[in-house]
């Protein structure tokens, strides 16, 4: 078995969820005792958060690389990003270490294409449903037609990730809200979404809408195990 290295903590109220999706998997797939070998780099979220608000992505990239750098020399065999958002700067950071950085929306492509969808709804921060980095490569790698919420809607997504999910606070009237944004999404023509946010699924699960959610948080966690266990 290889050593998962997991850049966390942006938040850690879903790098908790990494560490547990990893290790159920191997155990899972082992059985025994066994569990996953991994290390963990842990950020201090406040700083990150800051850092992105005011634009500051130079510093965040360094930031990452930085991080990426000690999780490759501390002995990690893969990277894994627990964050979406930070995929940002996943070309710079694989750039800057030797071992394979395993891409969030690679794997959850792979995902959607098992299911054969072509329009799919994105959810998650600003940065990540209006930037290119995440659309594009989905896209582009990949053939999904990606469609996101409208400036309001994105907007209150935004607000509910950055006040309320990465501080481990889960509201039922903000589920409500995710509710009528995704049946939007559906209406629309989006044949499933993306909870591209690694905290969206502590708030939106499959029974709550419609249409098929592909959980980014499970999603990844699951092929860096597989990967872990398969190399
Ligand atoms: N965990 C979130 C994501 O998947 C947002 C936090 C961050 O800005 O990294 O995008």
């Amino acid at each position: 078995m290889k050593t998962i290295g997991l850049l966390g903590g942006m938040s850690w109220e879903s790098s908790v969820e990494y560490y547990r999706i990893i290790n159920e998997t191997v155990k899972q797939r082992l059985g025994g005792l066994h569990s996953a070998k991994c290390l963990m780099y842990s950020v201090d979220f406040a700083e990150i958060e800051s850092l992105q608000h005011a634009s500051e992505w130079d510093i965040l990239t360094a930031t990452m690389v930085e991080a990426s750098i000690r999780l490759e020399s501390g002995g990690a065999d893969c990277l894994v990003i627990c964050t979406n958002t930070m995929h940002q700067m996943a070309n710079e950071i694989q750039a800057a270490i030797n071992i394979p950085l395993i891409h969030i929306a690679d794997a959850t492509a792979a995902e959607i294409q098992t299911k054969g969808l072509y329009k799919i709804g994105l959810l998650g921060t600003r940065f990540t449903m209006e930037g290119d980095f995440y659309r594009k490569r989905l896209e582009e790698r990949h053939g999904p037609k990606v469609i996101i919420p409208d400036k309001k809607q994105r907007e209150t997504v935004h607000q509910v990730i950055y006040n309320e999910l990465v501080k481990g606070e889960i509201r039922d009237e903000s589920r409500e809200v995710f509710k009528d944004i995704i049946a939007n999404l559906g209406s629309v023509g989006a044949e499933g979404v993306i909870l591209g946010c690694t905290e969206i699924p502590l708030l939106v699960h499959q029974e709550d809408v419609d249409i098929p959610i592909f959980d980014t948080t499970q999603i990844h966690a699951e092929a860096a195990a597989d990967w872990a266990l398969s190399v």
